[in-house]
């Protein structure tokens, strides 16, 4: 049976951390490091998204505002709202909540972000820094995935890793973290051949991909440590992973639970990129 990775734990201890830390910003320079949040139209999701991290980012003494914007804001509001946050000194951390509506394109609105405040860390730059081994911002959830496993205490170097999807969100900044932790990564997606089998031979199986509960426990190599990204609603309301929990939890030896696995760090690992960003900035000049 399966030692379960409370993710729950995990952001508290790491929002308890970026608390302190805001403390001594706050003392060494005059002010609180600032987080702003620009939210285009009313998708319901996406309301309730940023109320979360609006909550989180005060709970930990972070300054900031959310910028609602109706859903008729043409692209270039938006990027000269962007343009002009990059400008703000006060400003440490810019998060565009996605999806915005379709007439504004998401790849333009990424670009425009200073890299130095892209705390999702979405920005080519800070793509291409993670994959080039360099200090950037890395993306807040696969952080978060790294953050769960290096809490086991287990010897990462070696590990056969399967990431099972390959979105710019999750899957690709995950298997460049993976590999950092010098494992040995597999990237599986929809083309994948035999995915059953490639699964079984996962030392750490990552699965974010957004299919209830496709990952069965015959996929499982006794004793994987499985990490579950996938956030699925049932048609009965429920919420579940891209794993089938308890198949899973008789054969591995760790795995996350869904809710309460990876979704929580998600928040917790944005609020510590701001941190570092504001840190960054100042160190910087
Ligand atoms: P995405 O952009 O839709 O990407 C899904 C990936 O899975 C793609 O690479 C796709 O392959 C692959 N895939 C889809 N069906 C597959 C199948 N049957 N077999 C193998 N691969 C398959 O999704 P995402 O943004 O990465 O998110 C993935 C999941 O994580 C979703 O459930 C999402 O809600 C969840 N999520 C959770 C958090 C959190 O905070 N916990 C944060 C972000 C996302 P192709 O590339 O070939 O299409």
């Amino acid at each position: 049976m399966a030692r379960v990775i409370d993710g729950k734990v995990g952001a508290a201890q790491v929002r308890g951390q970026v608390r302190l830390g805001a403390e001594a910003f706050h003392s060494q320079f005059g002010r609180a490091p600032g987080l702003d949040v620009i939210l285009v139209g009313d998708d319901a999701a996406s309301a309730v998204y940023v109320r979360n991290k609006e909550k989180a980012a005060e709970e930990v003494g972070f300054r900031g505002k959310v910028h609602r914007l109706p859903a008729n804001t043409s692209e270039s509001e938006v990027l000269s709202l962007v343009a002009q946050l990059n400008e703000t000194d006060e400003v440490d951390g810019i998060l565009v909540q996605f999806p915005v509506p379709s007439h504004i394109r998401q790849d333009a609105v990424i670009a425009a972000i200073s890299p130095a405040k892209d705390v999702d860390g979405l920005h080519p730059i800070n793509m291409g820094r993670l994959w080039s081994g360099l200090d950037g911002l890395v993306s807040c959830t696969p952080a978060g995935c790294i953050w769960l496993l290096e809490q086991l205490g287990v010897k990462l170097a070696g590990m056969r890793a399967v990431v099972l999807g390959r979105s710019q969100l999750v899957g690709k900044p995950i298997a460049a973290l993976l590999l950092q932790k010098d494992c040995t990564v597999t990237v599986a997606h929809s083309k994948t051949q035999d995915l059953e089998a490639v699964c079984r031979e996962a030392d750490i199986l990552i699965a974010a991909v957004g299919r209830p509960e496709l990952v069965r426990g015959s996929w499982i190599k006794p004793g994987a440590i499985v990490i579950d990204v996938g956030i699925n609603r049932t048609p009965s309301g429920k919420l579940v992973g891209d794993v089938a929990y308890a198949e899973a939890f008789e054969l591995a030896s760790a795995i996350t639970p869904v809710p309460g696995g990876v979704g929580p760090m998600t928040i917790a690992m944005l609020l510590n990129n701001t941190l570092i960003a504001a840190k960054r900035r100042k160190a910087a000049g």
